[in-house]
Parts: structure tokens; C-alpha cells; sequence
């Protein structure tokens, strides 16, 4: 059966279409500048285990006829994978918030479009862009089941005691003000791939997910999720490509009171203008390192403040856990670049983390879970690739099959 998996920007429009039981994908693409002039839709498919790739300078006024155009591309002689647009049985969909009112995947009904959209304010970019991307799949395909996939969803098991703020309690019953965490469709697939990989179904496992957008989650021996480093929006935590990560909340009162700063402005710099940007001049982790072999003294700092601060939540969840059996990096940042993960594990003895650094560069990017502690490391150190789009696929399955 085949899945077609959606992450709905507010002018574009991410496709995947996978083979639920091959976990084989057909196609994907990107489809972008929707609404707006110079349109057009990246398109790749596999036939006959060779890849191929276009680009259509294509009108999209609206997500639509974008999903319309895609549709074409799937059954297109030239470009297509499949018979006919009805073989298209199911849609998942990212949607970035499901506060506490979903805590599972949903098939999508009118009751949960509301659900999606009452919960704006919490996520005032993508829940609009993510319901855009829903209404507009219904109408392209009507015949398909539409499901959402919420990125808030595996964090339901954090206790209250992690996901409240020592903030008078009406913020939290009437205004929903506690933490939700993201990327949870991420930490639950390299999670569950590093316990089969393991063949440990009680293992307990720090997931460190290291990417534009970057998270840790404290996975218990049931597979939950206890403790993540995102909060009430994605702004806590790590330090991120552009984004600051934890800051001292005064240091806005002091932006905005001393220094007359506009508050958008504020937030422009904490989420755009920070993080590896920020301190080093480029929010590509590819960029700093070449910065940091050559000496430049930013790109260094820039490298230890942000291994520095995993190494803290690296403690932090080891204690929240009560000790741990290993340790995962994963997306674009802990897949490809050895030289975070070296410094995230250095002087992490006394907790029984001690890498391999010749098998951590000899297994840089691998395709499959590989490990990467020394012969001595009592914790497992793995680097397991993410595929958000299968976990979402895998779940869209589960609630229509
Ligand atoms: P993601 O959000 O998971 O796609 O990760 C994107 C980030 O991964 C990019 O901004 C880069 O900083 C980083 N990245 C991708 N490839 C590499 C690489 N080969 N070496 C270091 N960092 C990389």
C-alpha cells in the first residue's frame, strides 16, 4: 500500500510516497513559492532501482492546484509510480501542534480540523500552513483517508512535574502554558530502530536529534518519552542552527525595556539571528566546521558552547533516567558531523559514555543504525539516520489499515 506524506509549509509543500511494506519511497519532491511568482515543483522518482529527478517551472496559486500538479506527476507517463490517483488510499499529514487534545494519531474529521486550528495561537506558523495543506489534500484527493501525525504527540507521557513552569497555575489551566516538546515523530522512530537494532525492548536512551532545528528526549525503559529539551514552542533548549536554545527570560526585559527594542524584533533574533548564525556567521554546521579545522577562533567557541550544552543535557536526562543504556544522534547535524559528536561525548567517563573516535569518523552518515562507544563505553553510543516521513507513513498505516 502506498502512503502519501505531507509536510505543509505555508508556500510549499513536501511529498513522499512510500511503500508501507517495503518502506520503499516511490517519490518525493517539493513543491514551492506557492501563491507567489516563480512556482515551480522538484520532482524524483525511482523506477527500476534507477533515480531520476525534474524540475517544472509550474503556476501554483494555491496548495490545490500544487497538490493537483503532483498528483499529475505520480501518474505521469514520463514521471509517474503509480496507476491512477486513487490508488492513493491514505495521506499523512505532519501537524507541527496537538497539545493535549491529541495525543495519538487521528484520522482527520471535521472535529480535529477545529482541534487544529483552535490550537493556533500555540503554533501560530505552522498549524495554519499544516491545515492549509489538509483542506487542500481533501479536495485533491477526496477519496483518501487524511490522517495527522502530530510532532507533540509521543512527549503526551512526560509527567507533570518536567512539562509544568513554576508559573501561577491558571497560565496553565486556562491558557495551556506548559511544555509540549517537538520532533517527537523523530525521537520515537530512531528510539524504536536503536531498541531493535539493540534487541532491548526495556532500554532506556538519550535521543539527541541534531538538525536545522535540534532536541534531546529522555526515553524511559518503556519507550516514553519523560523529558525533551523543546517547550511551550521550539525556541528552548539546544543551541539551534539560527535559534538561541535556553536564554535567561530577563535578558528580553532587557532587550525590550533598556534597549528599546520592538519585541518582534527580539524574537527575530532569538529564532532567526541566533544560535550556530549567531556566533559563528552560518547556520550550516558543514560551514563551521570548515571554520573551526581552520583555526577561526567564533567557529571554535561556536563548537564548544554547542557540544557544551548537549553535555549538559546529557547529564541532566542521565540523572532524570536514573542511568542509561545508550545514547542516539541523529538528523543532519548528528548523522554527518563526527566532530559534534566528539566533542558532545569528551570527558563523559565517569558517566560510562567514552567514544571511539576512529569509529566515529570511519561510521560518519551511515545508512543503517551503527555504533560508536569504545570497547570500554558502558553506554552505547549509536547514530541512527532519521526518516520522519516512514514513521509518519508507518503511523498512517496503523490507523487505516
Ligand atoms: P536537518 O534539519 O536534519 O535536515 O539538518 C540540516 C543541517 O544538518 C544543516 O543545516 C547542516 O548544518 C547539517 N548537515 C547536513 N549535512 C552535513 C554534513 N555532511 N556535515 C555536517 N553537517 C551537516
Amino acid at each position: 500500500m502506498e502512503i502519501l506524506v505531507i509536510n505543509a509549509g505555508s508556500s510549499s509543500l513536501k511529498y513522499q510516497l512510500i511503500n508501507v511494506e517495503t518502506g520503499n519511497v516511490l517519490a518525493k519532491g517539493l513543491a514551492e513559492r506557492i501563491g507567489m511568482d516563480g512556482s515551480n515543483i522538484v520532482h524524483s522518482w525511482t523506477k527500476d532501482e534507477k533515480e531520476y529527478k525534474k524540475e517544472i517551472n509550474i503556476d501554483l496559486p494555491d496548495h490545490t492546484v500544487a497538490f493537483n500538479a503532483i498528483s499529475d506527476l505520480l501518474v505521469g507517463d514520463e514521471t509517474g509510480v503509480i496507476r491512477e490517483r486513487e490508488d492513493i488510499k491514505a495521506i499523512g499529514h505532519r501537524v507541527v501542534h496537538g497539545a493535549e487534545a491529541y495525543t495519538q494519531t487521528q484520522v482527520i474529521t471535521d472535529e480535529v480540523k477545529k482541534a487544529i486550528e483552535e490550537l493556533i495561537p500555540l503554533a501560530p506558523l505552522h498549524n495554519p500552513a499544516n491545515l492549509i495543506g489538509i483542506n487542500a489534500a481533501e479536495k485533491a484527493f477526496p477519496n483518501a483517508t487524511q490522517v495527522a501525525v502530530f510532532d507533540t504527540a509521543f512527549h503526551h507521557t512526560i509527567p507533570e512535574k518536567a512539562f509544568r513552569y513554576a508559573i501561577p497555575e491558571k497560565f496553565y489551566r486556562e491558557d495551556r502554558i506548559r511544555a509540549y516538546g517537538f520532533h517527537g515523530t523523530s525521537h520515537k522512530y530512531v528510539y524504536e530502530q536503536a531498541s531493535k537494532y539493540l534487541n532491548k525492548t526495556d532500554l532506556k536512551a538519550i535521543t539527541i536529534h541534531l538538525g536545522n532545528g535540534a532536541s534531546m528526549c529522555a526515553i524511559n525503559e518503556k519507550g516514553e518519552s519523560v523529558e525533551t529539551s523543546m517547550g511551550f514552542g521550539p525556541l528552548a533548549g539546544l543551541i539551534m542552527g539560527t535559534r538561541s536554545g535556553d536564554i535567561d527570560p530577563s535578558i528580553i526585559f532587557h532587550m525590550a525595556e533598556e534597549m528599546n527594542m520592538p519585541l518582534d524584533e527580539v524574537k527575530n533574533i532569538l529564532n532567526k539571528q541566533s544560535g550556530m548564525l549567531g556566533i559563528a556567521g552560518s547556520n550550516d554546521a558543514r560551514d563551521v566546521s570548515k571554520l573551526y579545522h581552520a583555526g577561526d577562533r567564533n567557529a571554535i567557541l561556536c563548537y564548544e558552547m554547542y557540544t557544551h550544552r548537549i553535555k549538559k543535557y546529557i547529564g541532566a536526562y542521565t540523572a532524570v533516567l536514573n542511568g542509561v543504556d545508550a545514547i542516539i544522534f541523529t538528523a543532519g547535524i548528528g548523522e554527518n558531523d563526527a566532530l559534534t559528536r566528539q566533542l558532545a561525548c569528551q570527558n563523559l567517563s565517569a558517566l560510562g559514555i567514552i567514544l571511539s573516535e576512529e569509529a566515529n569518523i570511519s561510521k560518519n552518515h551511515p545508512k543503517q543504525p551503527v555504533e560508536i562507544q569504545a570497547e570500554n563505553s558502558r553506554v552505547k553510543i549509536l547514530v541512527v539516520p532519521t526518516n520522519e516521513e516512514l514513521e509518519i507513513a508507518l503511523q498512517t498505516w496503523e490507523v487505516v489499515k
